[in-house]
């Protein structure tokens, strides 16, 4: 197995059958972790795992979607609240936080940034004075990668956001779009129909138009009511081709475990996840076998996914994931931090819930209070 570094950890090439049946039945257990960085955090110094990112959770406002699959309405059994519904109160506590965050991780080097939780452009003032304090010269740690998430729903209405995205040089816009078909996106994503790009006109012609700003990826949750075939991939890859689009990831809705609460949407996830195995034996049997206008590239054996990577008809780059937010757990367990979220309520913290494996506080009123996980 050839080992190819990347930015974010490496990619793995396998050089035989035998290897390519190995990395898709083992999928993240092949992970092997590169190295890691350390810094001093509330008085004690932390590993983290090189190439992390770190996520501003993204909650000025509620999100003007309301995706069926949505992870931030999946409770684990302990959790007193949903991270969705802790809306960012006060901007100056918010920013003066964010921005001792980043001075205390400056001096990491090999960190991305990965913008994302619920909608960041559903509050254009917010996004504005986050990309001001991510652009500043000093105190700010040189994020190897910078990447936004989003439904596109704000880089419509406010065009001025594409600009200031390319000023602070993001490399590239990750747009959630599940079908093909407006109408069947929305049975998926259920966009606030006061959004237009919920109706392919106004989102046809959004996506056209930002390409020339900063590149775009599309990600399409894999669902039964969805994009749920081969045929139905392909159609979808022929589509953003034409909007010009770079790249497209395809995911399995994520494998969750018996520590979810057994709400309406881990019931929807459970009935709709649509796995990639058969997609990708559809796509590409062995590695002398790959199907008409499909090359293959290399796969990715991350720290709780695994994903395969081709291009297709010679334009758009194609990844199709699977995850396990069980995985996610286990590895965040270990004494090396691989993730680094900051959270509307001032923690630093290596997971997704904001009371959980707590590094540090940045809100001045409990700065004494630090607390390592
Ligand atoms: S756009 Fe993102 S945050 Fe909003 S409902 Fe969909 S998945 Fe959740």
């Amino acid at each position: 197995m050839k080992l190819i570094p990347s930015l974010r950890n490496h990619a793995v090439l396998p050089e035989n059958n035998e290897e390519l049946q190995a990395l898709r039945t083992g999928k993240w257990q092949v992970y092997q972790e590169e190295a890691t960085e350390s810094a001093t955090l509330a008085g004690q110094s932390i590993q983290f795992r090189a190439g992390l990112t770190f996520t501003p959770y993204a909650n000025p406002t509620k999100c003007n979607a309301h995706c069926r699959f949505c992870s931030e309405e999946l409770q684990r059994k302990h959790q007193k609240e949903l991270t969705a519904e802790n809306i960012i109160q006060n901007h100056e506590e918010y920013f003066t936080g964010l921005a001792a965050a980043f001075k205390a991780l400056s001096s990491l080097t090999t960190m991305g940034l990965s913008l994302s939780g619920l909608e960041a452009t559903s509050d254009p003032l917010w996004l504005l004075r986050l990309l001001e304090l991510i652009g500043q010269a000093q105190d700010v740690p040189v994020f190897n990668e910078k990447v936004l998430y989003t439904n596109a729903t704000g880089l419509h209405k406010h065009p001025d956001l594409i600009l200031a995205l390319q000023a602070t040089h993001f490399d590239r816009l990750e747009i959630s779009r599940c079908h093909y078909d407006d109408q069947i996106n929305q049975k998926i994503m259920y966009i606030n129909r006061n959004e237009a790009v919920y109706q392919n006109a106004a989102y046809e012609a959004l996506i056209k138009k930002l390409g020339d700003y900063v590149p775009v990826k599309n990600s399409c949750i894999l669902t039964q009511i969805g994009v749920n075939q081969r045929s139905e991939v392909e159609r979808y890859l022929n589509w953003a081709h034409d909007l010009g689009v770079q790249q497209v990831v395809f995911r399995e809705l994520s494998r969750l475990d018996e520590s979810y609460v057994e709400n309406n949407t881990k019931q929807w996830v459970e009935k709709h996840r649509v796995p990639i195995d058969p997609l990708l034996r559809a796509i590409m049997p062995d590695l002398t076998q790959t199907r008409k206008d499909w090359e293959y590239l290399h796969s990715n054996a991350g720290y709780y996914y695994y994903n395969e990577h081709f291009l297709y008809r010679g334009a758009v780059e194609v990844i199709l994931e699977t995850s396990s937010y069980h995985e996610l757990r286990s590895r965040n367990e270990s004494n090396v931090t691989q993730k680094l979220v900051f959270h509307s309520n001032g923690n630093l913290c290596g997971d997704w819930d904001p009371n959980s494996a707590v590094l540090a506080n940045y809100f001045a009123k409990k700065t004494e209070d630090a607390v390592l996980s």
